[in-house]
């Protein structure tokens, strides 16, 4: 089933709680599928994240890795649309379905760039709380050699390609790209488009924060913008914006029973989600999980 709906199964913290297994985990049937968004940018999916890539005379750019085992997958993707080796690669965060390919690509001589937060989170032992499960650090060659703190720009390949980073958002790492002349914003798993989102607060996540990212998104983006979620298809600012209302919404109803001091029984029992559960609850988090992700998020 995992291998059959790419984007319900991949969200970030489904394949982080079969971590353990992922090792014996079978990659064979997976494909990398490739939809072409401008002259130069892709959005690909396979297994995990949902990849950007940036093509043209000044080489690959490449927004998150997914899983070591796809990284020749990858790689033969991206040589169906570009001649030349991954030059850049950007890490949204540092969950390891976005940056499981990092040390293949590292060794290959790509130079990795994210938020510090990420490398930090990298190069340590992690813990999401949620999952209960523990990560071991990375090597070096996995590592990102470029950090920033605020914000950085590339200029590759005809157009400025700018990285934002959102504070405390999906993780403390979070990063989105704008792809300026082609009109693209890969939003990291600040966006999972029809599922209902996980917010890694033991990995300095917040409900504040990935609506403020989203708001930061929506400013951004026109009626025109394609959107590249984190999970989920193709977006566009009008997903985004139902996105945002649904979380909103949501998360204002268990708040205001957190407020009260309800129990997480009575608040799941209420079903908060019950008008979203159509369109955001067939994703990899059930609604009542969702709830009782809310709920422990909003409780801090
Ligand atoms: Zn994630």
């Amino acid at each position: 089933m995992r291998k059959t709906f790419p984007y319900t199964l991949a969200a970030c913290a489904a394949t982080l709680f079969i971590a353990p297994a992922f090792a014996q985990q079978d990659f064979s049937k997976v494909e990398i599928q490739t939809e072409k968004l401008s002259d130069s940018v892709y959005m690909m999916t396979g297994a995990g994240g949902n990849l950007g890539v940036s093509v043209g005379d000044d080489g690959v750019f490449l927004i998150d890795d997914q899983f070591a085992p796809l990284t020749p997958k990858i790689q033969a993707a991206i040589a169906k649309v570009s001649a030349k080796p991954v030059r850049f690669l950007l890490n949204t965060h540092w969950h390891f379905d976005h940056t499981g390919g990092n040390e293949n690509l590292g060794k290959a001589g790509a130079v990795i760039v994210a938020q510090e937060n990420v490398r930090k989170r990298l190069s340590s032992e992690g813990f999401i709380a949620f999952f209960g499960m523990k990560t071991k650090p990375e090597p070096a060659v996995a590592l990102p050699v470029v950090t920033f703190t605020r914000d950085l720009s590339f200029h590759l390949n005809g157009e400025e390609i700018r990285a934002l980073h959102v504070p405390r958002a999906h993780t403390d790492g979070d990063t989105i790209v704008h792809f300026a002349k082609s009109d693209v914003i890969h939003a990291g798993d600040t966006f999972f488009n029809k599922l209902y989102p996980f917010i890694d607060t033991s990995s300095g996540g917040s409900v504040a924060g990935v609506l403020a990212a989203a708001d930061r998104i929506l400013k951004m983006a026109g009626d025109k913008t394609k959107i590249i979620p984190g999970h989920g298809p193709l977006g566009d600012k009008a997903d985004l914006k139902a996105y945002r209302d649904m979380l909103a919404a949501v998360s204002g109803r268990v708040a205001s029973q957190v407020k009260q001091g309800k129990k997480l029984e009575e608040v799941v029992a209420s079903k908060p989600t019950a008008q979203f559960d159509e369109a955001w609850g067939k994703g990899f988090l059930t609604p009542d999980k969702f709830v009782e992700m809310l709920y422990g998020n909003l409780k801090k």
